[in-house]
């Protein structure tokens, strides 16, 4: 039920296009992942996500297992049952969440980490958790995912190489027990499921090196690579993806975790990653921030009060056809819903459509032309930067 195969590759780079068959459908790669934190890609309904070109979309264990927990989802038949949305679904392990708690609030020591798993207290009411390997998996196939991630251990730019190699440690030796949990349910009959190793080692080669190669002997279905600096960096992002990718087996699809600029796409694609994730277009949306192919337009600056044109004549959106960028700037001015709701709609459709043509460029054999037509293009004043708003 699940199998990845390539279709075209790019001969100057490591870029590849491919399909990767589910339970719940075939998801044509290189794929952007809209993220549903808490079972919603936030003010989409399932048809609107289609719409947009979104093939799979990502839960996260964490929140879920919180609210409305994973015994409840479950009920429903799982997350495909419960949310209504019948294509793929990847749902991470509950790793990055905890990472990210602890990096919120390092004062209240909200999380503990041991080399069994992690306790954390809950940030909606403060009720202790626990998370091990072989928990985090259970609730994944509770939640019924097409792909669910191993238990890994994120580290932050800051750490030095020792605390990096801890961590890289556990992650291998959680992916293990994750490995022995998936192997053990589905010999206990449970729904056919992918599970992905995830690549750690911080900023450092060597850890990079020793992780990829200790997670692809795992010989799992799929292989990410994670970690802070994964999605936060482009220049680190591509270094971490340079290190290791003749260690990355051909026939397996790769994951970057954290990966949602425009720019970044194609920094992951030619390095031959096939799906990426992020929050980064979903939440730039709610902030005003939408994506065009010139830089991000703040739609609550001065000068688009007035403006009649789309946010983008060249984009198929629903705000884009129907809407001018002076009624776009009016709904956030008022803080009307409606326009959250259509620069979401657009900023998904702008990272799909643009994940969509690099992948048509590269089954039509012109992945180099379209790499040099990106590199000319115009920018707004201020750049092409789409990171910088990454922290609102
Ligand atoms: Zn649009």
């Amino acid at each position: 039920m699940f199998e990845f195969e390539i279709i075209a590759r790019d001969p100057g780079t490591r870029a590849r296009a491919g399909r990767l068959f589910t339970p719940h459908g075939v998801v044509e790669t290189p794929a952007f992942m809209p993220v549903g934190t808490q079972g919603t890609v936030k003010g989409l309904d399932p048809s609107e996500l289609s719409t947009a070109g979104a093939q799979m979309i990502l839960a996260n264990t964490y929140h879920l297992a919180q609210r409305p927990g994973a015994a409840v989802i479950e009920r429903f038949g799982g997350l495909h049952g419960f949310m209504r949305w019948d294509g793929p679904i990847l749902t991470d392990s509950g790793g990055f969440q905890v990472w990210s708690l602890a990096l919120r609030a390092p004062e209240r020591q909200l999380v503990r980490i041991d080399d069994d798993g992690v306790t954390f207290a809950s940030h909606v009411d403060g009720r202790r958790w626990r998370f091990t390997p072989e928990s985090a998996t259970d609730l994944q196939i509770q939640l019924g995912a097409d792909v669910i991630m191993a238990l890994d251990q994120c580290t932050s730019a800051e750490v030095d190489e020792q605390y990096a190699r801890r961590a890289a440690e556990r992650t291998h030796h959680w992916a293990r027990r994750c490995r022995d949990r998936w192997l053990e349910r589905q010999a206990q009959g449970s729904r056919s499921q992918a599970l992905f190793g995830i690549i750690q080692g911080g900023h450092y080669r060597d850890l990079r090196r020793w992780s990829a190669e200790t997670i692809v002997a795992l010989d799992l279905p799929g292989i990410a690579i994670g970690g802070e600096s994964i999605g936060y960096s482009k220049v680190d992002t591509a270094s971490i993806l340079d290190w290791i990718g003749d260690l990355l087996p051909e026939n397996r699809p790769r994951y970057a975790m954290g990966v949602g600029d425009p720019d970044g796409f194609l920094v992951a694609i030619e390095r031959g990653i096939d799906l990426f994730d992020s929050v980064l277009p979903t939440r730039l949306a709610r902030h005003g921030a939408l994506l065009h192919r010139e830089g991000r337009l703040r739609i609550l600056a001065a000068e688009f009060q007035t403006d009649e044109r789309p946010i983008d004549p060249e984009c198929r959106c629903l705000a884009c056809r129907q809407f001018t960028r002076a009624y776009l700037h009016h709904l956030f001015k008022c803080r009307e819903l409606l326009g959250y709701r259509l620069a979401t709609l657009h900023n998904l459709t702008f990272c799909l459509d643009r994940v969509s043509s690099i992948r048509t460029a590269l089954l039509e054999g012109r992945f180099e032309e379209f790499r040099s037509d990106v590199k000319q293009q115009p920018a707004r004043p201020g750049g092409r930067s789409w990171q910088r708003h990454v922290a609102c």
